[in-house]
C-alpha cells in the first residue's frame, strides 16, 4: 500500500509545474503533496540573488504559488538556512519524503549533500532529479574519461546523446499535504521600494512559467527564421530572450529542444533546421559553463588559467562607476550598460562588448564586472555570468584569445548600423546622423551643435583612447607570459 505520508517538494530554480520530474516523482508517489520554497540567502552568502533577481523571483513565487493554489497544493514559504528549514517542515507535516530538482553551485551542491545524508539518516527518503540541463554534468566526458575544456567537441558529444528526455505535464488536481504557515511573499520585501527602480522592468517582462511558454512561441514564430544572421543585432528583436526564465527554471532546456523539434516538424522551411540547430547551440554553450562550474567550482571567484594571478589590473573606481552607469563615451558601450540598468537585460553581443570594455580598455578585474552583471541581471546565473566573464578576458577554459579586443566603435558600426539601438539608449545623441552616432567626439563643432550635442557637460569625452587603451592591454597579457594564451 501506498505510504500516505506527505510528500515535500521543494522548488529552488525550477518554479514551474510541467518538465519537473522531482513534482512527477511526487506525483507518482501518490502521497499528499506539501509545496515549499526556501529562501536561503544565507547558503549563497554572495551569490545570494542580486537586486533584480529578486524582483523577478517576487513575481515568478507569485506566479508559481497561484498555479499551485489552483490545483489545491499551495506554495509554503520559509526563510533561513535551507538545511535547518527542510527537515523542520518535514517534521511539521509529518512528511517521510523529499524532492527536489538539483541546483550545480557549489555552495547548493554541498549543502543539499549534507542534507540529503542528515534526511535519511533520519529515516526521510530523500530524492534529487535534473530539471535545469539536457544532461548531467558528470555524465559528459572525453573519450578519456575527463571533462571537457573546449566547446566544439563537448557540443558534438551532447548531441551524439541523442534527444534529451520528454517533458511532461502536471495534472490539473494534485494531492494537498497539511495546510502550514507560510511567510507571506511582501514580508521578504524583494521587491525595491526606496527607491523604486523597477519600472523598465515591469515595462519589459512577463514573468512565470506561463509567459516563458508564450515567449517561446512566440520566438519560434517570428525569430527562429533569421537567428543565424540577425542574433548579433541588438536593435533587431531576434534572439529569445528566455534566459531570465530559464535562470529561475520556469522553462526548462528539455523544453525547448523538444518543442523546437516539434517546431520544424510542421515547418519545413529550407534552412529552417539550420538555424534551430543554432539556437539549441547556444542551449550547448549554457550547458558547457554549467560543466565547467560543476567540475571547476572556483569558477565565479579565481581564473581558470592560473598565469592571470599575476594580471597588473588597474583598480580605477571612476573608470569603473562610469562603466556602470553608462557614461564612458563609447556610445555603444554606453547604450548596452543603460539598457542593462533599465531593463535587467543586456543583448548578447553587448555583454561580450561592454565586458572586452571594463578588462581590456580599462584593465579592471573581471570579477568586479561580473558583481556589477549579478546584482543587475533579471537573467544572472552563476555558470553562464562566470564562465562567460572568464570568457572574455580570456582566462577561461576555451576562451576568446587575449588579442581579441573590441573595438567599440567598430562594434558599434556593425551591429548598429544605423544607430537606432544608440539613439534609443542615449537619447542626448539622437540627433547625431549615422556617420558620427558611434563616434560623436570626432563630429566637428557645427555637426554637434546641429544636433544639439554638447560633449563634456551633455555626453562625455571618451573615458580612454581606444588604440592606446589596446597597446595598454596586449602589454599587460604579454606581461604574464605564455600563461594567457
Ligand atoms: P538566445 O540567443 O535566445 O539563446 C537561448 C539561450 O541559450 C539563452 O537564454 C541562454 O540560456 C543560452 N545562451 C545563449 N547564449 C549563451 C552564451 N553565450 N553562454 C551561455 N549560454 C547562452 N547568460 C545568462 O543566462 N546569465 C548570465 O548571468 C549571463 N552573463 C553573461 C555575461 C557575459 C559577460 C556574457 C558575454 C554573456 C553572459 N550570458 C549570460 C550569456 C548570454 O549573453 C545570455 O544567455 C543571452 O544573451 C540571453 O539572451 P537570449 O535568451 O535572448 O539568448
Amino acid at each position: 500500500m501506498a505510504d500516505r505520508a506527505p510528500t515535500v517538494v521543494w522548488f529552488r530554480k525550477d518554479l514551474r509545474l510541467d518538465d519537473n520530474p522531482a513534482l512527477q516523482a511526487a506525483i507518482a508517489r501518490g502521497a499528499p503533496i506539501v509545496s515549499l520554497f526556501v529562501l536561503d540567502d544565507e547558503t549563497a552568502g554572495d551569490w545570494r540573488p542580486g537586486g533584480a533577481s529578486r524582483w523577478w523571483l517576487h513575481h515568478s513565487l507569485d506566479a508559481l504559488s497561484r498555479c499551485l493554489a489552483e490545483r489545491g497544493a499551495p506554495l509554503v514559504l520559509r526563510r533561513g538556512h535551507a538545511d535547518q528549514i527542510v527537515p523542520q517542515v518535514v517534521a511539521e507535516c509529518g512528511a517521510t519524503a523529499v524532492y527536489w530538482n538539483r541546483c550545480y553551485e557549489p555552495f547548493a551542491i554541498e549543502r543539499d549533500r549534507r542534507l540529503k545524508a542528515s534526511l535519511k539518516d533520519n529515516g526521510i527518503e530523500a530524492q534529487s532529479f535534473n530539471a535545469s540541463l539536457l544532461h548531467e554534468p558528470w555524465t559528459v566526458e572525453t573519450k578519456s574519461g575527463e571533462p571537457f575544456k573546449v566547446f566544439t567537441p563537448f557540443w558534438k558529444a551532447l548531441r551524439e546523446r541523442g534527444d534529451p528526455p520528454a517533458p511532461q505535464t502536471v495534472p490539473a488536481r494534485l494531492a494537498e499535504g497539511a495546510a502550514l504557515p507560510s511567510d507571506r511573499l511582501e514580508s521578504w520585501a524583494l521587491l525595491p521600494t526606496t527607491p523604486d527602480w523597477a519600472g523598465g522592468l515591469r515595462e519589459s517582462w512577463s514573468v512565470g512559467e506561463a509567459a516563458a511558454r508564450e515567449r517561446l512561441s512566440a520566438f519560434l514564430e517570428n525569430g527562429l527564421a533569421g537567428y543565424g544572421d540577425k542574433r548579433n543585432r541588438p536593435d533587431l528583436p531576434f534572439t529569445s530572450r528566455l534566459s531570465p526564465h530559464l535562470a529561475w527554471g520556469e522553462i526548462g532546456p528539455r523544453q525547448i529542444w523538444h518543442w523546437t523539434m516539434e517546431y520544424l516538424r510542421r515547418d519545413r522551411t529550407p534552412g529552417l533546421e539550420d538555424e534551430a540547430w543554432g539556437f539549441l547551440r547556444e542551449l550547448g554553450w549554457r550547458e558547457f559553463s554549467y560543466h565547467l562550474l560543476y567540475h571547476w567550482p572556483d569558477l565565479p571567484e579565481t581564473a581558470w588559467k592560473p598565469a592571470f594571478g599575476a594580471f597588473p589590473w588597474n583598480e580605477d573606481e571612476a573608470a569603473f562607476h562610469a562603466w556602470c552607469q553608462g557614461k564612458t563615451g563609447y556610445p555603444i558601450v554606453d547604450a548596452a550598460m543603460r539598457e542593462l540598468y533599465a531593463t535587467g537585460w543586456m543583448h548578447n553581443r553587448m555583454r561580450m562588448v561592454t565586458a572586452s570594455f571594463l578588462i581590456k580598455d580599462l584593465l579592471i578585474p573581471w570579477q568586479r564586472g561580473e558583481a556589477w552583471f549579478w546584482d543587475t541581471l533579471v537573467d544572472a546565473d552563476l555558470a553562464n555570468n562566470a564562465a562567460s566573464w572568464q570568457w572574455v578576458a580570456g582566462s577561461g577554459a576555451d576562451a576568446a584569445p587575449y588579442f581579441r579586443i573590441f573595438n567599440p566603435v567598430r562594434q558599434g558600426e556593425t551591429f548598429d548600423p544605423d544607430g537606432t539601438y544608440v539613439r534609443r539608449w542615449v537619447p542626448e545623441l539622437a540627433g547625431l546622423s549615422n556617420s558620427f552616432i558611434h563616434r560623436p567626439w570626432e563630429a566637428p563643432d557645427a555637426v554637434l551643435s546641429d544636433a544639439g550635442v554638447e560633449l563634456d557637460s551633455g555626453y562625455p569625452w571618451p573615458l580612454v583612447d581606444h588604440k592606446a587603451a589596446r597597446d595598454r592591454a596586449l602589454a599587460a597579457y604579454k606581461a604574464i607570459g605564455k600563461g594567457a594564451a
